[in-house]
Formats: structure tokens, sequence, C-alpha cells
């Protein structure tokens, strides 16, 4: 399959200002050399607590926040080259859907308006093409067409929802990055939104970068999935080997708090020892190894390398990386 999506070795620390005497300057290492693809019509889950780095992974992709360093390639475009005539062009091909409906939409813009801005903005259209072309996209996301005379608290926390999908596929991006889309809804009503994404995925096989710290709904959306902590990607593979047998502890420990087979027992994350550390002076070597019941002496002294599974891969100095040939090794 084609990636729609490469993102290699991103990293972004975000200085903070202020601070006392005369040390090093302090910053937030937001992520850490984060890589992964997403093919084309591929549904790819970033899972993680919050804080780990995954929103600043999707405000790099869409162009909110320039990273330090890394490559970022949209549609076979690397997103650094966006520039003029050639950035509008990048800007259509990856659109990005908020966690919060609420505040995404312009409360003082009618629903029409709001879906006609990108269209009049990119031009070639008519008024009437663009009013039609406006219905359509209210058609595809399962909203009736006199919605577009409508303002946005006319509508439920679902429907607007669907009307900031509508906007995200406006331009008929290839790529849309969905940022805890559903988290901010009714359960009902998640089931609806994501059956929505789901449909367009496949009809327009667009690549989906699913972000979310919910694991029941990346286990069920998704086909891979890319586990963070702590501004690294620790875990990587199939969504069914991933959740079936994990191999980072880390994520055995999310998987076994927040998927217990009996949903009585539902104590999120109460099984993982201590809390998530701060990201602005980040425990060494593995991140993990404060809270890690299977660390060993070197884990607080070196990172652990990525190990290249077939497929996915694995950060843990349990699951060491075997030798191989400079040409073969990805270097991920
Ligand atoms: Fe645990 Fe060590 Fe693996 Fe980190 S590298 S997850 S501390 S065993
Ligand atoms: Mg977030």
């Amino acid at each position: 399959m084609r990636p729609i999506l490469e993102v290699d070795g991103l990293r972004k620390h975000f200085p903070i200002a202020g601070g006392f005497g005369s040390g090093p300057r302090k910053a937030v290492r937001a992520i850490d050399r984060v890589s992964f693809t997403v093919a084309e019509g591929e549904s790819f889950g970033l899972v993680g607590e919050s804080g780990c780095g995954k929103s600043t992974v999707a405000r790099c992709i869409v162009g909110l926040v320039t990273p330090d360093e890394g490559r970022i390639v949209v549609d076979g475009e690397a997103i650094a080259a966006r520039k003029g005539e050639r950035g509008r062009r990048l800007h259509r091909s990856v659109q990005m859907v908020f966690q919060d409906p609420f505040s995404s939409l312009n409360p003082r813009l009618v629903i029409g308006t709001t879906l006609a801005e990108p269209l009049a903005i990119a031009g070639g259209l008519s008024r009437a093409q663009i009013r039609a072309r406006v219905g359509e996209l209210l058609g595809e996301v399962g909203l009736p067409a006199d919605a577009a005379a409508k303002f946005p608290h006319e509508f439920s926390g679902g429907q607007r929802q669907r009307i900031s999908i509508a906007r995200a596929l406006a331009l008929k991006p290839p790529l849309i990055v969905a940022d805890e889309p559903v988290s901010a809804l009714d359960v009902s009503v998640q089931a609806q939104i994501l059956l929505l994404l789901d449909g367009l995925r496949t009809s327009r096989n667009l690549g989906l970068l699913f972000i979310s710290h919910d694991l029941a709904v990346v286990r069920n959306f998704c086909q891979r999935v890319a586990v963070m902590y702590l501004g690294r990607i620790v875990e990587e593979g199939p969504v069914e080997r991933v959740f079936a047998r994990p191999m980072h502890p880390y994520t055995l420990a999310l998987r076994d708090s927040s998927l217990p087979p009996d949903p009585a027992a539902r104590d999120r994350l109460a099984r993982i020892e201590g809390e998530m550390p701060s990201a602005i002076d980040p425990p060494t070597g593995c991140h993990f190894h404060p809270r890690c019941p299977r660390r060993m002496p070197i884990c607080a002294v070196e990172a652990p390398a990525w190990t290249a599974l077939d497929p996915g891969g694995v950060a843990c100095h349990l699951h060491p990386p075997t030798p191989v040939s400079p040409a073969t090794n990805r270097g991920i």
C-alpha cells in the first residue's frame, strides 16, 4: 500500500520561558525521534496517556507546530517545503478534526458559510457550484441540506462533529488527522461518528491518523497502532498483535488497565506503578524505567534502541535488536 503520511525522526521541545539561575535552559521534551507511516485507506492509531506528546505530533503534521527536527511527508511532498502555492496545495492534502466540536466551529457563522469557506479560498468554483458542493458534503456526513442555514448552537455534539468532519472533507484531502474526535461525545454517539469516519475511509480511500487515549476505540477502529510514552513511540504493530501480545511492559500495563476482561474491574491505569513523570525532566535511559516492573540496571542508563519486528517494532531492553546488515536496517 502506498504511504500517504511518512513521519521520520520528529522532535519538538518547547522552551520554558523565564526560569531562575544560570543553569541550562529548560524545555518540555514534547516529542523525541517519532517515526511512523500511514498508508492510503488505513486507519492508524496513536495512543498514550494525556501528556505523552500525541497531540504535538498531530499539530506538527497539520502545520500548527513547527518541529525542531525530522521529516514529514504528506502524499509524497515534504511538509518543510510548505511555502506559497506548494504550501496551499499541501494544506489541501491534510486536514484535522479536533476533539471539541463545540469550540472548533465559529458560533457566528451558519454552517453553509463555514463549509463554503475552504472551497471559496481554494478557488475555481462558482457560487452555485460551492452551494451544491456544501449540500453534497452535508449529505456525506448524514445531515440534511437545510443544515446549511443553521448556526452551530442549533446542533447536538454529535451533529457538530459531523459538521467538523464535513469541513475537513471539503477539499478532498487524502489524509485526515483526528485528535480524540469522539472523546467529548456520549458513548452512543461515539459509535455513530466512528462508523461515519470508517465509511469515509473506505469509500474515499482516506488515510486516517487517529489519536486517542482510549484503547478500546483504537482496537475496534484502527488497523495498526503506535503506543507513545513520554514523547517516544515504544511499540508499534497491527492492533490484533499489539493488544493480544504486547511486547513493551508499558503497552501491557496500559492494556491491562484499560481493557480488563471484566468491565466491572475497570480501574484505569491503576496497575501502572506511579505517575507519568514530567516531560521537562524525563527519566534517564528508558523513560518508563521508574514505573516498570521488569526494569534492569541498563534501563536507567541507556535508552533502548528500536527493534524492528515484522511488522512493527518495539523499544525495550527486553527485546534487543538482532544484528542486521546496514542495508536492511531502517534505523528508526
Ligand atoms: Fe522496562 Fe527496561 Fe523495557 Fe524500559 S527498557 S520498558 S525499563 S524492561
Ligand atoms: Mg491531547
